[in-house]
C-alpha cells in the first residue's frame, strides 16, 4: 500500500520506517522538513522506566506552590487561561485513583515496551553504538518526604522487573554522580536507563534512512485530508495533492484541527517546555538526571550539558518566555554547587499533551483509513518506536505488539 504520513518529527519517523519494514510505500509529508520541531531539542531520555501518568494527586498536592509562582515548573499563561481551562477540568478528571491506575496500566504496557522497540529499530539500521548512550539515569528527590512518598511506585518498578538502587541519603547520591551537593537529599539510580546522543542527530539519521530506504520526504504543509471511496486524498498548501491507501497524522502538537476533519474532537493542547543547553561537561554529570518536583532534567548529550523541562501552557502561537530558562537554571544551581553555567543556547517545543497523559494510537473513530498517531506529551522520543510498531500492525491488519485498548481516540466520546 502508499501510506501518507503527516508529520516528519521522530513519532512520523518511527512508523515510517514500521511501514517500510512491511513493504510499503511511505511519504512523509512535513513543510519543515525532517524532525525540525518538537523533536529535535527535547532531553533525550528513553524513559522505559517511567510508569507514572502526570495526571494523579501528587501533581495536585504539588501546584498550588508551582502556581504562585509565575516562574514555577508549571505555569499558565494570562492570556491562556480561558482557553486551558477545559483541557485542565479534564486533567483533574483524570486524577481519580482509577484513572491513574488505568493510565499507569497503559504505560507500563507503552514505556515498559519502549526500549526494546528503539533498540529494534537503532540495531536493524546498524545505529545502535552511535546514537544509543547507555549511561543509566538517576531520579533525585530534594526532600525526604519525596522519597518516602515514592517507595510505593520504586517497589512496583522492582516487582516490574526494573533494575534500581536505591539512594537513601545524600552520602548514596554524592557517590553516584559527585557533582551533585546536598540539596539532593536521597535517590534512586536506574543502572539499565538509557539516552540518546543528541535527539537532532537521532530524529535525522533516522529520517535520512527512511529516504534511504525509499521513502519520499514532501515539504509542504497538508490543509486536508479525506477518505475517499478507494483511498485518502491529502491537499496540501501548493495546490498538489497526494492520493494514498491510508493516511497517518503524526504532526504532534498541530494534530487536532486534522483530527477535527473526521470528526473527532480531540482534547489535545500543548505543555511548551524550555532546555538550555550548555558547554559540553559544565555541569560534571556522568548520566541523565531527573529531579523530582523540580520539573526538570539534565541531560549529558554528546553536543552538550541540557538542561531541559517547565511545563508552560500557553498554547502554539505565543511567543517564547525565556525567563523561564533562567528560572530552571536557577533550581539547577542550588543542586550543583560546582558547575559552570556560562554560555548555552536556549530552546523551546511543543509536547502534544493530551490531559490523561496517554498518547492517541487508533484508527480515526470513522474510517479506518486515517490512523492516529499523537499526543505523546513527556514521553515521546521513548514511545516513537513502539508507536510505530503499533501502526505498522493497524495498517498491516495484524494484533498490535500490546493492548492499545488506553490510547484508542474513542475514550474522549464519553468523558
Ligand atoms: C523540553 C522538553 C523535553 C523533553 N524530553 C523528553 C525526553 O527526555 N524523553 C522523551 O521521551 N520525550 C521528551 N520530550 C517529548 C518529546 O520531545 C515529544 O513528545 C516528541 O518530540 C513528539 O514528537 P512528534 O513527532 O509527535 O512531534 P513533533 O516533533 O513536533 O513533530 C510533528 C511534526 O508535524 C509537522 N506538522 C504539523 N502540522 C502539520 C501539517 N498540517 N502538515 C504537515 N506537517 C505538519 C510539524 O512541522 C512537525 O515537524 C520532551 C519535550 C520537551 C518540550
Amino acid at each position: 500500500m502508499h501510506i501518507a504520513i503527516v508529520g516528519a518529527g521522530i513519532v512520523g519517523i518511527q512508523t515510517a520506517h514500521a511501514l517500510l519494514d512491511d513493504g510499503h510505500a511511505v511519504t512523509l509529508i512535513d513543510p519543515d522538513g525532517l524532525g525540525q520541531r518538537t523533536s529535535r531539542g527535547n532531553a533525550g531520555g528513553i524513559v522505559h522506566t517511567d510508569i507514572l501518568p502526570l495526571a494523579s494527586p501528587k501533581m495536585w498536592r504539588e501546584i498550588p506552590r508551582w502556581l504562585v509562582d509565575p516562574l514555577g515548573p508549571f505555569a499558565i499563561r494570562p492570556t491562556y487561561m480561558l482557553s486551558i481551562l477545559p483541557w485542565l477540568f479534564r486533567f483533574v478528571r483524570a486524577s481519580t485513583p482509577a484513572q491513574v491506575e488505568r493510565s499507569t496500566q497503559a504505560l507500563i504496557g507503552l514505556n515498559g515496551s519502549s526500549l526494546a522497540a528503539w533498540e529494534r529499530r537503532l540495531r536493524k539500521l546498524g545505529l545502535e553504538q552511535k546514537h544509543l548512550r547507555r549511561l543509566g539515569y538517576a531520579c533525585i528527590f530534594a526532600e525526604q518526604r519525596q522519597f518516602d512518598a515514592a517507595l510505593p511506585a520504586l517497589k512496583r518498578q522492582e516487582k516490574l522487573g526494573y533494575e534500581l538502587e536505591l539512594l537513601s541519603d545524600h552520602a548514596a547520591v554524592k557517590r553516584l554522580e559527585p557533582a551533585l551537593g546536598p540539596a539532593a537529599v536521597a535517590g534512586v539510580n536506574y543502572p539499565a536507563g538509557v539516552s540518546v546522543d543528541d535527539p537532532a542527530s537521532v530524529t535525522m539519521a533516522l529520517g535520512e534512512e527512511a529516504i534511504a530506504r525509499g521513502a519520499r520526504l514532501v515539504r509542504d504543509h497538508v490543509l486536508s485530508v479525506r477518505p475517499t471511496a478507494t483511498g485518502v486524498e491529502t491537499g496540501l498548501s501548493s495546490g498538489q495533492t497526494i492520493a494514498s491507501d491510508v493516511a497517518v497524522i503524526a504532526a504532534g502538537a498541530w494534530s487536532r484541527p486534522l483530527c477535527k476533519l473526521f470528526g473527532d474532537e480531540v482534547p489535545l493542547d500543548t505543555e511548551r517546555g524550555y532546555n538550555l543547553t550548555l558547554p559540553k561537561g559544565s555541569l560534571g554529570l556522568s548520566r541523565m538526571i531527573l529531579f523530582e518536583g523540580q520539573g526538570f532534567v539534565i541531560t549529558p548529550l554528546d553536543i552538550g550539558d541540557r538542561i531541559g523541562g517547565a511545563v508552560e501552557f500557553g498554547g502554539l502561537s505565543l511567543p517564547p518566555n525565556y525567563k523561564r530558562v533562567d528560572a530552571m537554571l536557577g533550581r539547577a544551581k542550588r543542586f550543583l554547587p560546582d558547575a559552570r553555567f556560562e554560555g548555552g543556547t536556549r530552546w523551546m517545543g511543543f509536547r502534544p499533551s493530551l490531559p490523561d497523559t496517554l498518547p492517541v494510537i487508533s484508527p480515526a473513530s470513522k474510517s479506518d483509513r486515517i490512523i492516529y498517531a499523537f499526543g505523546h506529551a513527556h514521553h515521546g522520543l521513548t514511545q516513537s518506536a513502539i508507536t510505530g510498531e503499533i501502526v505498522g500492525a493497524l495498517v498491516g491488519r495484524r494484533s498490535p505488539p500490546l493492548d492499545i485498548e488506553p490510547f484508542d481516540v474513542r475514550r474522549f466520546r464519553t468523558r
